[in-house]
């Protein structure tokens, strides 16, 4: 029997989910997926159909993954499909963290970089999560000082998180012969603990294919290591291609992420 949401009390409707209530535990919360897909701090629309499916897929299964490996997430479990059970936080921190291994996107712009360049160490900056506002980035002298003003631990917690995710997911993603260039993650506050929320899904990331079969990834450059125009993720919405292609790609992410289960990461 499918879950009736017309009798839950909704708490919040995002751009690409809804969180319902849960009437029998008011520890946890249902995250539904919904068709919709955004771009453009939401001033691109469009609804493809499946859409919400392969998004709770590929997002199920990342958090799975992250799950066995230790990660502290929200996740718990999906009930039923385009569905996902998980832990009520105490407060939720406005920001968008994204970490880098390699440029593309809006680095290029205000980091004046070529595309390609690899970072090691890892890239983390924080956004104010705030769609007028165009998601600003917070500079690195105010983090500083909120870091030393407020004791700081959660933005550590949260640069530390996004970097150990990130390096789990770039060698999962790697047996799939597919680079994780970059990916925003949001967290909350659970338990008194910085916990990784939301989804992760095909919008989360950028992923590029090898271009070749054993490719060179410790160079400055790698861009002639990778294949940006086979990529896999929602820059194909972003840069205008048909939904059908979007859909496809995405479908493909959780073709990949579907298989995550079978890895031996160590
Ligand atoms: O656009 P930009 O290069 O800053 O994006 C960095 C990463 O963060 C990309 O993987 C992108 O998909 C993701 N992102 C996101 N939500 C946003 C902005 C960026 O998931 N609002």
């Amino acid at each position: 029997m499918s879950i009736d949401f017309g009798s839950m009390e909704k708490l919040a409707e995002g751009k690409t989910k809804i969180i319902y209530e849960n009437p029998d535990d008011a520890k946890v919360v249902f995250m539904v997926f919904k068709d919709d897909i955004t771009a453009g701090d939401g001033v691109k629309h469009d609804v493809i159909e499946g859409k919400a499916v392969v998004d709770w897929k590929t997002s199920r299964d990342i958090f799975e993954f992250l799950n066995r490996m230790d990660v502290r997430t929200h996740y718990i479990e999906s009930p039923e499909e385009k569905v996902s059970l998980v832990k009520k936080l105490d407060r939720k921190i406005d920001l968008e963290v994204v970490t880098r291994r390699v440029a593309a996107g809006s680095i290029l712009k205000w980091g004046n970089v070529e595309e390609g360049t690899r970072y090691d160490p890892l890239i983390t900056q924080f956004h104010y999560k705030d769609d007028p506002l165009h998601d600003p980035m917070l500079d690195d002298g105010y983090i500083d000082f909120i870091i030393k003003a407020k004791g700081g631990t959660e933005y550590a917690r949260m640069r530390e998180i996004n970097a150990e995710v990130f390096v789990l997911l770039e060698k999962a993603f790697s047996h799939f012969g597919i680079q994780l260039v970059d990916f925003k993650l949001e967290y909350g506050i659970m338990d008194g603990e910085v916990t990784l929320i939301d989804e992760i899904t095909g919008g989360s990331f950028r992923l590029w294919p090898y271009a070749k079969e054993n490719p060179d990834l410790n160079q400055p450059n790698v861009l002639s290591e990778l294949n940006p125009s086979a990529r896999l993720d929602k820059d194909t919405y972003r840069k205008g291609e048909d939904l059908d292609q979007v859909q496809t790609k995405f479908e493909e992410i959780a073709g990949i992420t579907g298989r995550f289960k079978d890895l031996k990461i160590v």
